[in-house]
């Protein structure tokens, strides 16, 4: 058996690549276009897999989609390629709505077909899985609960705008044609591998090499952070004992406010990599410089996963303590790494 996995060379997806190829017998397709976020250096480990194969190509493209279908037959698909940060779709859209919407309703399309022309057992046993986000629920008050699966859509930035686009459109598939379609919907992930654009990375790299560290408004936006394994096990127990048609929150419960977060990481780094005798600065945190907020910027975010640690015995390993020095020591051993991105 096979399962096709989009976007594999990000992020997430890499996490979800290598965390399967070494624990599952089963063969994993990673399909990734390789833009600026897709890096192939996440893959070095399991690179020469049997188990794992990369193709290059863009899911946008119908006919490469098709040709994989019919090669490989996978029982599965799930899609993690996007455009990811919002400030850039804050700045053009465009291939936002390119390869979020148009790249998603392509991947429904061809899912379609070829599961058609299955017999209905087999039709039954496919799934198609939509990595989304807790941002397609627009913002929260301070005084209000946590989103559930229940919550009304709101997307309030042309990026969580697109990936709603693509939640309704995979929503439909399963009302229109009954294709066996899932959702999860999760919170920040942080961890290893996040591309240097994103607050944690941008943070420690930018505190190591002596720059400033911006941050938006007063601070006090809230995001709730999951560390990234953490959601890549919640996305194996989903795809594995998710009921069809039905979407999940994904979270660790560490609504964090970003002040908080640049904070912790600074502490984390004096810890681990202190100051030079001679610098000029005594703490890390010298280095904050507030900037002008994000047009339209969410207040805050809050996941209640509830229903997938009920319903599918899923738990979150690491606290937000554990996972953020995972992380910190794990930028400061791979310095090369995100300078090579920052650089390119
Ligand atoms: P990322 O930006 O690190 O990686 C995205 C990957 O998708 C890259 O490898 C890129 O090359 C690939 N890609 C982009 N457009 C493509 C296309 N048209 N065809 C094929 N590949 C394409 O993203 P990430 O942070 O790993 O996020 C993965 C998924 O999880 C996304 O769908 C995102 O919306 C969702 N998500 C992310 C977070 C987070 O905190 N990072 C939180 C919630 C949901």
């Amino acid at each position: 058996m096979t399962v096709l996995i989009t976007g594999g060379a990000g992020f997430i997806g890499s996490a979800f690549v290598k965390n399967w190829v070494e624990t599952e017998q089963e063969e994993l397709i990673n399909l990734d276009k390789l833009t600026y976020a897709g890096n192939l250096e996440n893959l070095q480990s399991v690179r020469e897999n049997k188990g794992y194969k990369f193709i290059k190509g863009d899911i946008c493209n119908a006919k490469l989609i098709a040709e994989i279908f019919k090669y490989y037959k996978p029982r599965a698909v799930i899609n993690f390629a996007a455009e990811t940060h919002v400030d850039r779709s804050i700045n053009d859209g465009e291939e936002f709505i390119h390869a979020n919407v148009v790249g998603t309703s392509n991947l429904l399309q061809q899912s379609r077909h070829y599961w058609s022309q299955f017999n209905p057992e087999r039709q039954k046993e496919f799934r198609f899985l939509q990595v989304s986000t807790d941002e397609v629920y627009g913002s929260l008050e301070l005084t209000e609960a946590a989103f559930t699966e229940t919550h009304a859509y709101k997307p309030n930035n042309p990026y969580s705008a697109s990936k709603a686009a693509a939640d309704h459109l995979v929503n439909s598939y399963f009302h229109t044609y009954g294709l066996p379609i899932l959702i999860t919907h999760t919170s920040n992930n942080y961890g290893p591998f996040q591309f240097p654009e994103k607050l944690i990375p941008l943070i420690i790299h930018n505190a190591i090499n002596g720059e400033v560290l911006p941050i938006y408004g007063d601070g006090k936006q809230i995001r709730d952070w999951i560390f990234v394994d953490d959601n890549c096990s919640a996305i194996r127990q989903v795809l594995k004992k998710g009921v069809p048609g039905q979407s999940y929150n994904i979270g660790a419960q560490n609504e964090k406010t970003n002040i908080e977060i640049v904070h912790t990481i600074c502490d984390l780094l004096l810890d681990y990599h202190p100051l030079p005798r001679n610098s000029l600065i005594s703490n890390y945190k010298e280095l904050i410089q507030f900037v002008g907020d994000r047009p339209g910027h969410d207040r805050r975010y809050a996941i209640d996963s509830t229903k997938i640690e009920n319903e599918l015995g899923w738990k979150p390993i690491q606290t937000f303590e554990s996972g953020s020095r995972i992380t910190v020591k794990w930028y400061l051993e791979n310095q090369e790494w995100a300078n090579q991105l920052v650089g390119g």
